[in-house]
């Protein structure tokens, strides 16, 4: 049994989500081997190979792997496939780009965003935005699954010995060109992995109160958030949703302000480590899963807590 995690990367850098999808592939047991598949991405190989527990890496560089060109990376995981038991994906946009294309080749069905893994076969997953757990046994003989990477502790970044080993690049699919990427810049912490996240809702009012919440961000060097409604208003911007349909987060430390706490929003963040709520409203549900909770005007309780800070 061998299990074969498929590294997200930018060809410079190895990004955190690989070390929590190597994480629950040492939950399943047996061997875990790291594909990084990129062009000029040796240093990327690298680092997977420094990470705890991972025994192998394969790297597969070449021009047509340069931008994770879904068709390509996916031919990519199927010429190496017929090695390995189980298929990990870390559940991101990418990883879920990928996965369905691995699986549907191999005529297998996909196991989506498990949380846990029971046995080599059993896991679990969440289901009706979080409020059920879903245990799921596969019979298929390879287990194409894709990792909710709030589940599993990263392992550690330092401390294993892999080596690495070059395969052959597939050919280029010619399906899809890359054309461009556009990427939001932000000196704050990726929201995603950030350890701390301050996130504002519709109590905020307006994009121009929103800022209300930087100087308690940086305070805190935390990422923001936002609630769906803040996002819809155009408080702030879309990549900041937290919940169902937004970002799922488990940070150090979630504070959520003027947040009112519906089911789709705790979706996104409800296994944070730490949550505080500042809210003006003592009956709001958001409090049912806050750590400490404050009822008071945010307008008023944001700057003297920042000031505090
Ligand atoms: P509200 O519910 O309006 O709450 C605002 C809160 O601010 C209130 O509790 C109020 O007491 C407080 N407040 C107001 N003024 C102040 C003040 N001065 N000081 C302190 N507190 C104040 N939502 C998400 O967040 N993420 C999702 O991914 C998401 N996905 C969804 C998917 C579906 C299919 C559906 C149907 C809904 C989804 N929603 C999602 C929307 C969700 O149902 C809620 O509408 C949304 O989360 C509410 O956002 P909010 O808490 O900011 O706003």
């Amino acid at each position: 049994m061998t299990t074969l995690v498929i590294a997200e990367h930018d060809n410079a850098q190895l990004k955190g989500a690989t070390l929590n999808a190597v994480a629950a592939a040492a939950k399943i047991g047996g061997d875990v081997h790291v594909l990084v598949a990129g062009a000029n991405a040796r240093a990327v190989a690298d680092q997977a190979a420094a990470a705890a527990g991972v025994a192998k890496v394969l790297l597969a560089d070449a021009p047509q792997l340069a931008d994770g060109l879904a068709e390509n990376v996916a031919a990519q995981v199927l010429a190496v496939a017929s090695n390995y038991s189980h298929i990990l994906f870390p559940a991101t946009a990418s990883g879920k780009n990928v996965a369905p294309r691995v699986a549907a080749k191999l005529d297998v069905a996909q196991i989506s965003d498990i949380i846990g893994v029971e046995s080599a076969d059993t896991f679990l997953r969440p289901i009706y935005a979080g409020n059920a757990i879903a245990t799921v046994q596969s019979a298929d003989a390879v287990k194409v699954i894709t990792v909710r990477t709030t589940g599993f502790d990263a392992v550690a970044a330092q401390g294993g010995s892999a080596a690495v080993e070059d395969v052959a690049a597939v050919a280029d699919s010619g399906l899809s060109t890359f054309v461009g990427r556009e990427v939001a810049k932000s000196d704050r912490p990726e929201l995603a992995g950030a350890r701390v996240v301050v996130s504002g809702g519709r109590g905020l009012g307006s994009a121009e109160n929103f800022k209300i919440l930087d100087p308690l961000a940086d305070k805190l060097g935390a990422a923001l958030g936002a609630s769906r409604a803040a996002v819809d208003a155009g408080y702030a911007p879309n990549d900041w949703q937290v919940g169902q349909t937004g970002k799922i987060v488990a940070p150090q430390l979630y504070v959520a302000v003027g947040i009112s706490g519906a089911i789709q929003h705790l979706a996104g963040m409800k296994d944070s480590k730490v949550i505080v709520a500042i809210n003006k409203d003592a009956e709001a549900p958001i409090f049912g899963v806050a750590d400490y909770g404050l009822v008071g005007d945010l307008f008023q309780v944001v700057p003297e807590l920042t000031s505090a800070l």
